[in-house]
């Protein structure tokens, strides 16, 4: 019974590093946020050990008591957070959520209707070498060229050409909202389901300050750990038609054991999930959005070569377009990565380079909403980027106001490190 610093010091050095990490730069990654220290208590808990194959109440296992009351509390606050008739809390992660949702509805072979990746969709919405694009044929919808966002006559036309089982509803990369009634209306033209895949924004959902997509859709599927800022994992919500079709999809169909102590650690999140102080974050993360939108649209940026991909945002993150830039998507992020910044280069609709390099970046404000960055401390943030990503920068000057900025908001305080 060491602990992990007396029996691996190899881990724990790693493990103090990253939490050094954590605590000394700004983290921008979009699909990020810093879990409450309940919620890793939860994960890091002795449920870890348990098996526990089957559903509350209908186990393969002997001992599921307790894990049965954690499940079902994770499973009743969910519903209850987004206004579910049934929800599946042990998909592992978002992809295999995906997976499972996807098995519960189609066939191999049968036709989906997704987001194309490179105008923002994600690797399970058809992407070619991922088990959605080999199992499934697939076509794709993309944004308009004008204006970059999601061209919805375009999806009318396809739907009504390919007459896809699924038409997916989602994305990763993308500023602005959809239109779940327009999808929902299309679908039931063609006959198709529709999922909404809210993994990125679930978090400004539960907070009221997204559409809900649960009401026009017959499944929607998350992930635990963008937005909604729990532990990293998967979650199904579907109509009560479904649930039987969703849960032997998850178990048998796609998983084993679920595991109870990330269950524990999602229950423990959407309780936070519904609180005021969550809805104040949500808030802030949405407010710091805008913000970074404003200042990286300002004309001395704008001489840079940099712009906002549709002008603005409408959620979590802003897409940079660097086409006319000197740099390209790698460089700004190692530029950004030098002054303390953490992103990730995205492709954008279009873009001329190779998806290794890129001519965007995608940056995201969660993390930052959940360290406590008031609207203050979102403009200055905005500004190191908008200087970062000029011809001439001050690296030291630039790395110096990071540091300020995260000394400003400490984060996991009690875990020590910093
Ligand atoms: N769906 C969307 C829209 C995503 O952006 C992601 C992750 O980036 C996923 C699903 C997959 O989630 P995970 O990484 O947990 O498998």
């Amino acid at each position: 019974n060491s602990s992990l610093h007396e029996l691996d010091p190899d881990v724990a050095a790693a493990v103090d590093a990253e939490l050094h990490r954590q605590q000394s730069t700004l983290e921008m990654i979009a699909s990020e946020n810093f879990a409450p220290v309940a919620v890793m208590e939860a994960q890091g808990s002795v449920l870890t050990n348990k098996y526990a194959e089957g559903y509350p109440g209908r186990r393969y296992y002997g001992g599921c008591e307790h894990v049965d009351v954690v499940e079902r509390i994770a499973i009743d606050r969910v519903k209850a957070l987004f206004g579910a008739e049934h929800a599946n809390v042990q998909p592992h992660s978002g992809a295999q959520a995906n997976a499972a949702a996807m098995f519960a509805l189609l066939s191999p072979g049968d036709t989906i209707l997704g987001l194309n990746l490179a105008h923002g969709g994600h690797l399970t919405h058809g992407m070619k070498i991922n088990f959605s694009g080999k199992l499934y044929n697939v076509v794709a919808y993309h944004v308009d060229e004008a204006t970059n966002r999601v061209d919805m006559d375009e999806v009318e036309r396809l739907a009504k050409e390919h007459r896809p089982k699924l038409i997916v509803a989602g994305w990763s990369a993308y500023p602005r909202q959809l239109d779940f009634a327009a999808f929902r209306r299309i679908a039931d033209e063609v006959g198709a389901y529709l999922m909404v895949d809210m993994a990125h924004f679930a978090g400004l959902v539960a907070a009221g300050l997204h559409p809900n997509p649960v009401p026009h859709a017959h499944v929607v599927t998350t992930t635990t750990h963008k937005t909604l800022g729990g532990p990293r994992g998967g979650v199904i919500l579907s109509t009560q038609e479904l649930a039987k079709k969703i849960n032997s999809a998850v178990f048998p169909g796609q998983q084993g054991g679920p595991l109870e102590h990330v269950v524990a650690a999602k229950a423990v999140a959407f309780k936070v999930a519904a609180s005021e102080e969550f809805k104040d974050r949500q808030r802030r993360t949405l407010e710091g959005a805008k913000i970074l939108a404003d200042r990286l649209t300002r004309e001395d940026v704008k001489e840079a070569g940099v712009s906002v991909l549709s002008g603005g945002t409408d959620v979590h993150l802003v897409l940079v377009d660097l086409r006319n830039s000197e740099l390209d998507g790698q460089q700004a992020e190692d530029r950004l990565h030098e002054v303390g910044i953490t992103v990730n280069r995205n492709a954008i609709p279009n873009d001329p380079r190779p998806p290794m390099v890129t001519s965007g970046l995608r940056i995201g404000t969660p993390a930052l909403a959940t360290r406590g960055f008031q609207a203050e401390d979102f403009r200055e943030v905005a500004d190191i980027i908008a200087e970062a990503l000029k011809p001439s920068y001050d690296v030291q000057a630039l790395r110096a106001r990071v540091t300020a900025l995260a000394d400003k908001h400490p984060l996991y305080a009690g875990l020590k490190q910093d």
